[in-house]
């Protein structure tokens, strides 16, 4: 009975599966549509993702209750195609870009990634799933202590949140196969992109806060070069400074 183990292999890995990509219960529908919606952007905004988007990554896009991360918690608002504003002036990103950011990254998962700009906890919740471990900062400090709370209660225990100017990283949790920061600057932090490993990738909207931005991908070589490539226009809140760093 040769085919036996093998069907146990596989029904093992579709358990672990499972638990890392539950999918909540509540707005199931609006979570599914949310999902045709990103699909059909992935379609007609080719240049974003080179009109991919891997199953693993619509896999966390659909596990993530996204309507707890949004203020009122109404499904309506949750998963709708927007931006959705979370207090202290910052918003969750529309979820194509979430997504679009995520697939960028090209994450894995023995992967630790960096997230500047923790907002409501989102982004770092879709990424939990996919890597082995997200360390994320976020400027204002009741936004970091509430995403830090929430993420807790829902169970992503990989994430860890510290309140902080991001624009230093995180050198003790790193270094860092991966980094996404979601708000917007003229030019790529310094110290990001030393503390991005070798073979690495750091996804940053670049430009004039207010205005778009242009959504950067930059790559560290295995030998320390770094590329970069524009892959679309996008509209982040600014990344702002910490009063005792210099601007
Ligand atoms: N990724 C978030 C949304 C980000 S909005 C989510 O999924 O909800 C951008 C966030 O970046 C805001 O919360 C803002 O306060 C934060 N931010 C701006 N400048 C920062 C800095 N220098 N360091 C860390 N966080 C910063």
């Amino acid at each position: 009975m040769r085919a036996r183990p093998i069907a146990f292999v596989a029904l093992a890995f579709l358990a672990v599966a499972d638990a890392a990509f539950a999918q909540p219960a509540e707005c199931a529908r609006e979570r599914d549509e949310m999902l045709d919606t990103i699909r059909a952007h992935v379609w007609s905004s080719p240049d974003f993702t080179g009109g991919k988007m891997s199953d693993g990554v619509l896999a966390a896009m659909r596990s993530v209750p996204r309507q707890r991360f949004v203020p009122g918690g109404a499904c309506a608002e949750g998963y709708a195609d927007s931006p959705v504003r979370i207090g202290h002036g910052q918003t969750v990103s529309q979820p194509f870009v979430v997504a679009a950011m995520t697939e960028l990254a090209a994450v894995a998962p023995a992967h630790t990634v960096l997230e500047i700009g923790t907002g409501s906890g989102y982004q770092a919740a879709v990424l939990s799933p996919l890597v082995s471990k997200v360390c994320t900062i976020e400027i204002v400090g009741e936004l970091a202590t509430g995403a830090a709370l929430l993420l807790r209660e829902l169970g992503y225990g990989n994430i860890h949140v510290r309140a902080g100017d991001g624009y230093r990283g995180w050198p003790e949790c790193g270094p860092f196969d991966a980094v996404i920061v979601t708000a917007a600057l003229g030019h790529v932090p310094p110290p990001l992109i030393e503390q991005l490993k070798p073979g690495g990738r750091l996804v940053m909207p670049v430009g004039e806060p207010g205005r778009t931005q242009r959504l950067t991908v930059l790559e560290k070589s295995a030998t320390g070069e770094i590329s970069e490539r524009i892959v679309g226009l996008v509209r982040f809140v600014p990344f702002t400074r910490g009063r005792d760093q210099v601007p």
